[in-house]
């Protein structure tokens, strides 16, 4: 969502009149787009405040006084919204403009009144209506193109720091999406990746996200639908069999499932037990036997006991995820557990327990994707290169599997590859024609 939200950024400074440079050296204004989700994201935009002006008094010293430059630094997304008062009172911190989720479009007055006052400027306003579905965003030239469709949430899971950073659930309408969609298929876009915090409990007037996803599947030219973060809650028959049904829509489900202890599920207030997660796992395999299931974890949440870790264990061998993003709970200010609970669990347990998930999801990756082998799967090309190497092209599969292989195709389109071995990240094969 980050990602997307700087595309909008982008476009609303382009339009604007400023410029982007390409060396951070050369440019009189830096904007962190930050996340607030974790400690670590929070402690990341600090450290990055304090460098870039450490780089530049370094320059500095080595020009005249008359070239001396000290760029104007601004703070955006949710940690503005959730830290307006630490950062602006914080005197060791040198931040010139602070702009919330919401607040983008003012962002050129923000720097204009930054720069003329030499004052801190800040608006971390939260709407009820901001889609900025008016804003076209600056991409960079792809495959995929990320388009918020959803922002907010109202699910308030007490760890969760986001219903307070991004505001209420609000959805954009179908037709201003598909004008979007028609507008990236025409610029060669392959892929769209819907996304909400809560994206599918996609609402606008009398279209839900099942609608949206037949919509977007009409326009010719895109291939595959993804989406991203889905919460457990919103997968009504009529989206799963859409999902089923539609050959556009991958057959990958991102399944939060955080913990599966039923006591813990119930403090973090995520409305199912773990029976009925693992009911709905078992509903989306029969519909769709092929599906590859992701998952989020949360170890180390206050009062989590050994046994109760163990549940999450258990769900975790029963389901069978392709991969995991295991994370340990991290308090975040404001949040509903962080006023009820102390964070209790030491940070060697949470340590302890997520690399035991870690090692444990690992081992079932490898299964997951060694059970490809042999198969031929159609992958759409996504690099003319890998990390590793200038041969090798990268794509990934329907199940959003990352496949290396050595050159075929093009950059956006499908080619048939023959999967000849796995590691738990990536799938490896060859073309067959
Ligand atoms: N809307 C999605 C999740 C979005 S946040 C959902 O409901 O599942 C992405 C992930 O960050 C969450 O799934 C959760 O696993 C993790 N996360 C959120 N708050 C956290 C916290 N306080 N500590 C640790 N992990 C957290
Ligand atoms: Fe946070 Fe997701 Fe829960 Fe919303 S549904 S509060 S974004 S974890």
């Amino acid at each position: 969502m980050n990602e997307a939200d700087t595309e909008i950024i982008r476009s609303i400074l382009a339009k604007a009149n400023y410029s982007f440079v390409s060396m951070e050296e050369e440019a009189d204004i830096i904007m962190l787009n930050t996340c607030a989700i974790r400690e670590n994201a929070h402690r990341k935009v600090y450290g990055r405040v304090h460098e870039i002006h450490h780089k530049h008094n370094e320059l500095n010293k080595l020009k005249k006084p008359n070239e001396r430059n000290t760029p104007l630094i601004g703070i955006l997304g949710c940690m503005a919204t959730n830290l307006r008062s630490e950062l602006l009172e914080n005197r060791g911190l040198k931040i010139d403009f602070i702009a919330g989720p919401d607040s983008y479009k003012r962002l050129p007055e923000l720097i204009r009144q930054a720069s003329e006052t030499g004052e801190k400027q800040f608006d971390v306003t939260l709407s009820e209506f901001e889609t900025y579905s008016d804003v076209y965003p600056t991409r960079t030239k792809g495959v995929n193109a990320w388009i918020a469709v959803m922002r907010g949430c109202n699910n308030f899971c007490t760890f969760c720091v986001v219903p307070y950073t991004r505001g209420r659930e609000r959805s954009r309408s179908v037709d201003n999406i598909i004008e979007e969609v028609k507008r990236l298929a025409d610029s060669d876009y392959k892929q769209v990746t819907l996304l909400g915090q809560n994206v599918n409990s996609y609402r606008h007037e009398n279209d839900d996200f099942a609608d949206l996803i037949e919509a977007v599947s009409k326009v010719n030219g895109i291939e595959r639908i993804r989406f991203t973060s889905p919460h457990p809650k919103d997968f009504p028959e009529k989206l799963l069999k859409v999902i089923t049904q539609n050959p556009k829509a991958c057959k990958h489900i991102h399944l939060p499932l955080q913990a599966g202890s039923n006591r813990i599920l119930d403090l973090m207030n995520r409305t199912y037990t773990q029976e009925e997660y693992l009911k709905l796992v078992e509903k989306i395999r029969t519909l769709i036997p092929n599906v590859a299931l992701t998952t989020d974890i949360i170890v180390g949440f206050p009062t989590e006991t050994e046994e109760e870790f163990q549940e999450t264990i258990n769900v975790m061998q029963q389901v069978q995820f392709d991969s995991a993003f295991i994370f340990k709970y991290s308090q975040r200010k404001g949040t509903i557990a962080s006023h009820k609970y102390s964070d209790d669990i030491s940070d060697e347990s949470k340590t302890e327990r997520i690399m035991q998930l870690n090692e444990l999801q690992k081992a079932i990756s490898f299964k997951r994707n060694h059970a490809h082998v042999g198969q031929v799967m159609d992958v759409l090309v996504e690099e003319e290169q890998t990390k590793h190497s200038k041969q090798d092209f990268q794509g990934r599969t329907d199940g959003n599997k990352l496949v290396i292989f050595p050159a075929a195709g093009k950059t956006g389109e499908f080619v048939p590859i023959k999967i000849t071995s796995a590691t738990p990240h990536a799938l490896k094969g060859h073309i067959v024609n």
